[in-house]
């Protein structure tokens, strides 16, 4: 199974001189199975580019499954740029919880209102489908499998595990992880007993994608906003027993040697950890293998 990080930002697109190693667009992760089955994981503005990636790879046509982690702006404001909507050769799958009561094709019919957007979802030439899914299920495509999970966000935000086989992976993005009391630096004892669920969750995966907005200085005033600093999620993935860990969902205030540094302090703390586990702060472009 093939990842490549499209977008690695939080909240908002950070293009400029601060943000060019590690990338300003927002959350989007592509994955492709051994026989190209093709998903794609949330619709950040990294969908665009990886939108006329598809066009030049799939030129007769492919079908795409695309899961949202929860509809919060930075997770679909690209999706009306993904050009295979706009070619009827595509089929697309559009997998999202309905949170609130408001479906993923809701939200999209809203965004793409004429005040909002030029163009309207009447001019999708794609084959578009619309699928709920919820918490705690399995889902089922060709040679993926995926599992969910809420998080600790927005009410119904989910983290996906992708499994091919025996290779799987998790993508936890905007996940708060907790512990006590979150003024101070966290406590692996108490990241343990907070996060249980979700350590169960990740047990033993090749690849973990973490939310890694804050660094563990700056958290305390964010306390509650449902993002984790990149020290818990180290401790996150050291008691999940995670292969590797790739840090994710960055502060848009955070410039390149930020996350640098998010990396180092993680490296650090694994290393007083005796953990045998690797760790980077993901960036656009960079593609795994597992
Ligand atoms: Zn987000
Ligand atoms: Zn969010």
């Amino acid at each position: 199974m093939k990842i490549q990080f499209w977008g690695t930002r939080g909240s908002i697109p950070v293009p400029g001189k601060n943000t060019l190693k590690f990338g300003g667009n927002t959350p989007c992760v592509q994955v492709l199975s051994k026989n190209k089955e093709l998903l794609i994981l949330d619709g950040g503005t990294g969908i665009r580019e990886l939108g006329d990636k598809i066009l030049i790879d799939f030129p007769d046509g492919v079908e795409i499954n695309i899961l949202i982690s929860h509809t919060h702006w930075d997770h679909i404001h690209g999706l009306l740029f993904f050009r295979p909507f706009y070619f009827d050769k595509y089929k697309i799958n559009l997998f999202s919880n309905e949170n609130n009561g408001m479906s993923v094709e809701n939200i999209l019919t809203a965004q793409m209102h004429p005040n909002f957007f030029p163009v309207s979802i009447d001019n999708f030439k794609a084959e578009v489908n619309y699928f709920p899914i919820a918490e705690k299920q399995n889902y089922f495509f060709e040679e993926l499998q995926i599992k969910t999970i809420n998080v600790h966000h927005s009410h119904g935000t989910l983290s996906f595990r992708v499994c091919e086989g025996d290779k799987n992976f998790v993508y936890m993005t905007d996940n708060e992880l907790y512990y006590r009391p979150p003024e101070e630096y966290p406590a692996l004892e108490s990241i343990a007993k907070n996060n249980n669920d979700l350590i169960d969750f990740a047990t033993g995966t090749d690849l973990l994608i973490h939310d890694s907005t804050f660094n563990v200085k700056d958290y305390p005033k964010r306390i509650g906003w449902g993002h984790s600093n990149n020290i818990s999620a180290a401790m996150f993935a050291y008691l999940a027993k995670v292969k590797s860990l790739y840090l994710f969902h960055y502060d848009p205030i955070y410039k390149d040697e930020d996350i640098d540094a998010l990396e180092k302090e993680c490296l650090g703390k694994l290393r007083d950890l005796n953990a045998d586990l690797f760790c980077k702060a993901s960036y656009e472009g960079l593609a795994l293998e597992i």
